[in-house]
């Protein structure tokens, strides 16, 4: 089992009941437990084209996944829950981000852990920090 934390947003249709959504989602893959959950958080979105405010919260999981079928899954919740592929940072129903599984170093193309833009983040930082 290996500690893993995931970041949710989403601004598009009902925001709060998307990340439930998610999460109830999350609760029931078999080899995951969902160990904390922050508050969720309102954010101002950054970059891409003009639109609605974000929540966000960042939960923690215990998983047997690996890191890649943890991402396949998370991918199939997203379109599960009708994201639809749009420009790059554009409004979304749901994003789900693996920032942190345990202390792994990833850069393949389709995943990069330790997310690289927790950093400049404030709605992945604050909420991250409540649950570590
Ligand atoms: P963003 O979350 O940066 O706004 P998307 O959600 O559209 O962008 O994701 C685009 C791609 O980013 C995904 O298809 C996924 O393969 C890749 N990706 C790379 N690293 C990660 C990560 N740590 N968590 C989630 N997706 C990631
Ligand atoms: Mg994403």
């Amino acid at each position: 089992m290996q500690d893993c934390f995931v970041g949710l947003g989403s601004n598009l249709g009902n925001k709060r009941k998307n990340l439930l959504k998610a999460l109830q989602k999350i609760k029931q893959l078999k080899e995951t437990k969902i160990i904390k959950a922050s508050k969720i958080i309102q954010s101002m979105p950054l970059g891409g084209p003009k639109q609605p405010k974000f929540l966000n919260a960042v939960i923690k999981l215990r998983t047997e996944l690996s890191p890649l079928s943890l991402l396949k899954k998370l991918k199939n919740i997203e379109a599960e829950l009708g994201r639809k592929k749009t420009v790059r940072w554009g409004p979304r129903v749901i994003d789900l981000d693996i920032l942190l599984y345990s202390d792994r170093i990833i850069e393949t193309k389709e995943l990069t852990v330790p997310h690289p833009r927790i950093f400049e983040r404030d709605f992945v930082i604050k909420p991250l920090l409540e649950v570590l």
